[in-house]
């Protein structure tokens, strides 16, 4: 059994999860001790907890410690079962890494599947639904994943309710990406999405952001969605012909439209400054597909914590290394070999 120390980097929940995809592809059993010790509050939350009973029941796995609260976690994985699956976070955690955790065993299930999600579709510290749709599985289909998505309702914290569903064909075998270069530009735009807030903080966000992007108003598309409770995201967006972007803000009470749109856009300018193809979220989100395709690259922005302490979990599971190396300036390369 394979003991992974939970506060090694970053101290979050992806090692976890990273653990999971890999221990059902592999077959390995492991033991995770410290879970999160680098969170304010350790430990297995709702959506780490669904994490691995969706893991566990996927693959029949034995699993000890799967409370909420548990600092230690065994998973002992069996075969690999595609098929009709519903996994509820059961609170406004993030549904989204639910997905990422289970989809890559499912990709090598014998049987197609479909999968009913709920919980929160639209979390800081997490891809949203639009980034899993529009960035994460455009890539995973460049590498022969058929992987498809819908959104029924949006889940914001604190009222979570969010639901969508996905459709998974099996591959083989993933086939290795490589992006050096965004390509040309195809399209750019500013979607600010409210629910059960005031149209008005939509329309301002995306002014907002256009104005310090210097982008023409027609890229503004502020929107009503429908929720469980309140919520606001903005999201800015750039599609390159080999990959598209996006950056999130998230609305706070108390907080201004104007504010929120600013510290989106300096994510949205750093990204550009940088001229790397490959965000700091869809790099990390990146490592797993690339390493169980045996090969691959991609330039990026400076590797963060979490893209190097998800590297060391894989590199436990998988007969793989990654070379990360400064390019010049921003701009790093991360290889798979
Ligand atoms: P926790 O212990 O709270 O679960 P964690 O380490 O698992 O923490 P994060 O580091 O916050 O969680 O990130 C989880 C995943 O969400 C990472 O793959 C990260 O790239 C992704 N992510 C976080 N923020 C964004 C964002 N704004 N856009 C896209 N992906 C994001």
């Amino acid at each position: 059994m394979l003991i992974i120390d939970g506060s090694q980097g970053e101290g979050g929940g992806q090692i976890l999860r990273t653990a999971l995809s890999l221990a059902m592809i592999t077959g390995t059993p492991f033991r995770l001790d410290n879970v999160r010790a680098g969170r304010r509050k350790p430990g297995l939350l709702r959506q780490h907890l669904t994490c691995v009973k969706a893991a566990a029941e996927i693959s029949g796995a034995k699993v000890d410690g799967a409370v909420l609260g548990s600092r230690s976690v065994s998973f002992k994985p069996g075969a690999i079962r595609g098929g009709d699956y519903t996994f509820a976070v059961g609170s406004a955690g993030s549904s989204t890494l639910v997905f990422q955790t289970v989809l890559p065993a499912l990709l090598r299930a014998a049987e197609p599947s479909r999968l009913k999600l709920s919980g929160g579709t639209h979390n800081p510290s997490a891809p949203t639904f639009d980034y899993l749709e529009r960035v994460f599985l455009p890539q995973l289909a460049r590498m022969g994943a058929s992987v498809g998505v819908h959104l029924g309702q949006a889940g914001f914290y604190p009222a979570g309710g969010g639901r969508w569903s996905a459709t998974i064909e099996p591959v083989a075998q993933l086939t290795p990406l490589v992006i050096d270069s965004a390509g040309a530009l195809v399209r750019r735009r500013i979607i600010a999405d409210v629910a059960n807030v005031g149209f008005d903080v939509a329309r301002r966000e995306t002014h907002k952001a256009a104005e310090l992007m210097s982008w023409p108003v027609d890229t503004c598309e502020p929107r009503t969605v429908k929720s469980a409770g309140p919520g606001n995201v903005v999201a800015i967006e750039i599609a390159h012909e080999h990959v598209t972007e996006i950056f999130t803000g998230f609305g706070e009470r108390g907080i201004a439209a104007e504010t929120v749109a600013a510290s989106t856009v300096d994510d949205a300018r750093a990204y550009l400054a940088a001229g790397a193809p490959v965000g700091p979220h869809l790099a990390d989100q990146l490592l797993l597909p690339l390493a169980l395709a045996g090969g691959g690259s991609f330039v990026t922005m400076p590797p963060t914590q979490h893209t190097r302490t998800n590297i060391a979990v894989i590199e436990k599971f998988l007969p793989v290394t990654f070379a990360v190396e400064q390019i010049e300036g921003k701009r790093w390369r991360i290889v798979v070999e």
